[in-house]
């Protein structure tokens, strides 16, 4: 068996005018696509679960190929589950409270957030997470992923460059402010709480 490019869960220009179906080609059709395969020229034919591989790869210099692919995979999928057209604005219920009880406030969060995605120096990612029951904001260089350390991620934000250069060029604020107020998918995140 080897592993296959998910489709997107919203049509190439549901995220406009924020992230261009221009983007998403690229972005999806190219960068995470070669993960995929990548990933499969790497491990052949496995009957192992992309989080598997993930663990049993980590921190394993011999293994960093596989991974990096393995890791990029997962995220990017994860990530395209993070948004959707007309998404932003607060979340209810669980997420609402669990934001609420670890950041103060809606705004504190959406505060720390910004920063942790904008202070990510060179490429990865920034993650709203539950760490042992609290919800904290952490930030993973390159393809480091959460779900090797045990946190349980609620969503994600992409902030290589060639996630937003296309829309927003320099401006990774504008872009992580623009994934917050009208992109962030909070039903994803109440999901991922189980
Ligand atoms: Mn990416």
């Amino acid at each position: 068996m080897s592993f296959e490019l998910p489709n997107l869960p919203f049509a190439s220009d549901a995220l406009e005018p924020h992230i261009s179906a221009n983007t998403l080609s690229f972005h999806h059709g190219k960068h995470h696509n070669t993960y995929v395969t990548n990933l499969n020229n790497l491990v052949g034919d496995t009957y192992k679960s992309l989080e598997d591989i993930i663990r049993e790869s980590a921190g394993d210099p011999g293994k960093a190929g596989v991974f990096n692919n393995a890791a990029q995979v997962w995220n990017h999928t994860f990530y395209w589950n993070s948004m959707k057209s007309g998404g932003g604005g607060a979340p209810s219920g669980d997420v609402a409270s669990g934001i609420d009880a670890a950041f103060g406030s809606f705004d504190k969060f959406k505060e720390e957030f910004k920063n942790a995605a904008v202070t990510q120096f060179g490429s990865g990612w920034a993650w709203l997470v539950v760490d042992g029951g609290t919800f904290k904001i952490v930030k993973t260089a390159n393809a480091d992923t959460p779900i090797v350390g045990g946190q349980i991620p609620l969503i994600t934000c992409d902030v290589w460059e060639h996630a937003y250069y296309l829309d927003f060029q320099n401006r990774r604020p504008d872009y992580v402010q623009a994934f917050l107020n009208h992109l962030v998918n909070w039903d994803f995140a109440t999901s991922n709480l189980g």
